[in-house]
């Protein structure tokens, strides 16, 4: 089976269709020949089906055929209720990122098509998570200045030897995060929630390019071409005066502006709460609580892999936490000393940033101490 069989390009914008028969790098490319506007990936023979014995995104139908898939086990991320708010956490991706759902698309294409050489579009968060897939292709990254990018992905970008390039060749692949793959790879959002009946009117995802909103927009029309009625609607929670470019006339996609007086207290609150959490997450949490009935997609910044001891530490932590709520971190360490007391602390910081366990700050004798519990 041919990667390009059974599939087409239809303008998000406009409606135009394409055909993509020997023109395989139009599903990376993909905009619009006559407005511009992104290119949906489109299916002749809609079917939904879920393979269960298979991991992740990949379980899916509706998605584009790849002979060599590359995966880190992307995807199944899980959904958990935060003080009443329903909240699909894609920090449980491999990367940490929502966005590894996309790389793993693009990388498995890039695999397919035998490309040797990449030129990617800097993007926050996008070529950090890519970074961590593409492994035999050479990667330059396109930034028109090191100094607005983010200072850890420049670190990430100088550890692993890549390029950071001002310009590129006239005739290369330029990779930018909005393009029909990524699409491909986000919509599994709305797929999981089907699969896994969460129920919920809205999804709320933050946006600022837009093309998260725009994947899920696409994901569930996708399910209803193949004859199913989610029930839901995609609830895009911006920034006051930001005007996602790509969900311009787009009818489907219910579009909240927040101020950033409201996304600075929704931010504060979070933390408090324990989230480690970039600001333009808080977003999608915050417009969730207020329209309720609602599932906010909710991206939690970077999760380090976590092997070996350091894992076993938190599984230990993790047991105790849930057997007595409430206990310092030193009181943990008591009731198991198999680690250093530590290796406990560090693994009970970690796990305060990254959400896995919350505390209660509570006044014992003259001092405070954190209290730790489950979330
Ligand atoms: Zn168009």
């Amino acid at each position: 089976m041919a990667l390009t069989s059974g599939i087409y390009l239809k303008c998000s914008h406009c409606g135009r269709e394409v055909h993509v028969e020997n023109k395989v790098n139009l599903l990376l490319a993909g905009r619009c020949p006559r407005c511009g506007g992104l290119m949906f990936i489109k299916y002749r023979k809609p079917v939904f089906k879920v393979k269960k014995n298979e991991r992740g995104i990949w379980r899916y139908s509706l998605l584009p055929f790849f002979e060599n898939r590359v995966t880190l086990g992307e995807g199944l991320t899980p959904v958990r209720r935060v003080e009443g708010v329903l909240v699909k956490n894609e920090k449980f991706n491999p990367t940490g990122l929502y966005s590894d759902r996309a790389s793993a698309l693009i990388s498995s294409f890039l695999r397919d098509t035998g490309a040797k050489e990449v030129y990617v579009e800097y993007s926050e968060e996008f070529t950090k998570s890519l970074v961590h897939y593409l492994t035999g292709v050479s990667l330059h990254v396109v930034a028109s200045s090191i100094f607005e990018m983010d200072p850890e992905d420049v670190m990430l970008f100088a550890s692993k030897g890549l390029n950071i390039v001002h310009e590129y060749p006239k005739d290369s692949t330029i990779l930018h995060y909005e393009n029909p793959l990524t699409i491909e790879g986000l919509k599994t959002i709305v797929f999981e929630l089907y699969e896994k009946n969460v129920k919920a009117e809205n999804v709320v995802v933050p946006a600022k390019s837009g093309v998260l909103a725009l994947s899920l927009y696409k994901g569930i029309d996708d399910l209803s071409e193949a004859g199913i009625e989610t029930g839901f609607q995609v609830t895009a929670a911006t920034l006051k005066g930001l005007n996602p470019q790509v969900l311009r006339n787009l009818r489907g996609i219910r579009i909240i502006e927040v101020t950033e007086t409201e996304l600075y207290e929704a931010y504060m609150k979070l933390l408090r709460k324990g989230f480690k959490i970039k600001p333009l997450a808080a977003l999608s949490y915050y417009v969730a609580e207020i329209t309720g009935s609602s599932v906010a997609v909710v991206t939690m910044g970077y999760k380090a892999r976590t092997t070996g001891r350091g894992s076993d530490v938190k599984k230990l932590v993790l047991e105790i936490v849930s057997r007595k709520p409430l206990v310092t971190a030193y009181e943990i360490w008591k009731e198991k000393p198999a680690y250093t007391l530590r290796a406990v602390y560090k693994a009970v910081k970690s796990m305060e940033l990254s959400g896995e366990i919350c505390f209660e700050v509570r006044t014992r004798g003259v001092r405070k101490v954190k209290l730790y519990k489950l979330c």
